[in-house]
């Protein structure tokens, strides 16, 4: 079954505010088999809400507005509903009874205009909201002579999600056949794009009914397989034999088969290993070390480590000797290597990580253009180091050298 969400408010038509609501809804969707074919932000203007209803069930069977059931005037989602269906507004004396409750609690007059958040459409249903004052509302209906399902649920995350789960998803699970959706998503780094699409589409492509899609960003690629069946067993046995296809392709690319971040497989890594790792970060700045310590539980591998962007702490704290800077420059393959086992030796950890580079936009010399990193990683069996030239402004210069060093560890750690 199809559907469709909107998210009405203005604010969401700014730079400033972003529609995150419908991302959660979305992934919950996709999990009963309903797909989410559009998804619109829309003003508050009645009449563009309007409009916006009635296109979208003259599409799709399921539709989820989300936002303007508040008390204020730009609040219009419940009128917009009744006019798109032709439908008449009631007064609900129990929400009329329980709004005057809830600002008796709070020791304040109820504003008049508070009341139309009692309004309810003829023949729905009240969803009620423990987190704020608007409940949402639930309407099994018909629009050009096919049924409809709609849900109407308040803007604010904290109210919209819990609403939703407790009251949209075991009445949509009742309404769309039940069908099994197994899911697998693969990770792998540093691939280049074109080639991952090259040694990839021949294979998946043959799996019709598996849905495979590709994301890719700063060298790290996700790979997402979903298939939905009636036969639960039937949907993960034909996930599971793309993924081990997909797998032989992407060789040791592929770092991991369940979803897990790069960081976490380091991690992983070095905990299988009992090895801890040390970080000294001259242009990603510290990027390396807070995606590490973004996974909890990074402690007991993870000791830590220095921003060291001035030559003299390169010196003072990761025990770079001045003199190789001086020679050899601070971006440098030697002195990446220095930083490295200069960072391991201070800390006394097992595996030693260094990165400098120009991340630019100034900072290129003859020899050197923008986007040069070097990135070296040392334990006590020896040393790999890299030199990349990244392409992009300076922040994803950065990303993409964080990425490289992770991935750099792991393979080492492999
Ligand atoms: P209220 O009673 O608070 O007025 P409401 O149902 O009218 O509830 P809105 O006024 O539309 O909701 O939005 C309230 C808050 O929730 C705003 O801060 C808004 O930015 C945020 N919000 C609304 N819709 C979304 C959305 N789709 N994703 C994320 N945040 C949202
Ligand atoms: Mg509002």
């Amino acid at each position: 079954m199809k559907s469709e969400i909107i998210a009405v408010g203005s604010e969401m038509l700014t730079p400033f505010r972003q529609d995150t609501n419908s991302l959660y809804i979305t992934e919950k969707l996709n999990g009963i088999g309903i797909t989410v074919a559009f998804k619109s932000i829309v003003g508050d203007r009645q009449k563009d809400l309007v409009n916006a209803i009635r296109t979208a069930l003259g599409r799709v069977d399921i539709l989820i507005v989300m936002g303007g059931l508040g008390p204020t005037e730009d609040d219009l989602t419940r009128e917009a509903v009744a006019e798109a269906l032709s439908l008449t507004l009631r007064r609900d004396a129990s929400q009329v009874a329980a709004l005057h409750a809830r600002a008796a609690g709070w020791r304040i007059t109820m504003p008049q205009n508070n009341l139309k958040q009692a309004d309810v459409l003829e023949g729905a249903t009240l969803l009620p909201n423990p987190n704020g004052s608007a409940p949402g509302q639930w309407l099994d209906t018909t629009f050009g002579g096919y049924r409809k399902l709609i849900a109407l649920l308040p803007g604010p995350p904290h109210e919209c999600r819990p609403l939703f789960d407790a009251e949209c998803m075991p009445r949509l699970s009742v309404a769309v056949p039940p069908r099994a959706i197994a899911v697998r998503t693969l990770k792998a780094a540093m691939i280049p794009e074109s080639q991952a699409d090259k040694l990839l589409a021949p294979v998946y492509t043959t799996y019709t009914d598996v849905e495979t899609t590709l994301l890719a960003h700063t060298g790290d690629l996700q790979i997402t397989l979903i298939c939905s069946k009636q036969d639960p067993d039937a949907a993960r046995q034909r996930v599971d034999e793309l993924a081990e296809r997909i797998e032989e392709k992407l060789e040791d690319w592929l770092y991991s088969s369940q979803g897990d971040s790069l960081e976490q497989i380091v991690l992983y890594y070095l905990e299988l290993r009992q090895a801890t790792m040390a970080v000294a970060e001259s242009c990603t700045g510290g990027l390396v070390a807070e995606r590490i310590t973004s996974v909890p539980g990074a402690s007991r591998s993870f000791l830590g480590g220095a921003v060291v962007y001035s030559d003299e702490l390169k010196t003072s704290l990761a025990g770079v000797p001045a003199e190789l800077i001086a020679r050899h420059g601070a971006v440098s393959a030697e002195v990446a290597k220095a930083l490295a086992q200069g960072i391991r030796a201070r800390t006394g950890a097992s595996v030693g990580l260094g990165v400098t580079g120009i991340a630019g936009p100034t900072g290129a010399t003859e020899t050197k253009p923008v986007g040069l990193v070097h990135i070296a990683v040392c334990d006590p069996q020896g040393s790999d180091a890299l030199e990349r030239t990244f392409r992009g402004d300076r922040q994803r210069v950065r990303e993409w050298a964080a990425q490289q060093a992770l991935d750099l560890v792991r393979r080492r750690l492999m």
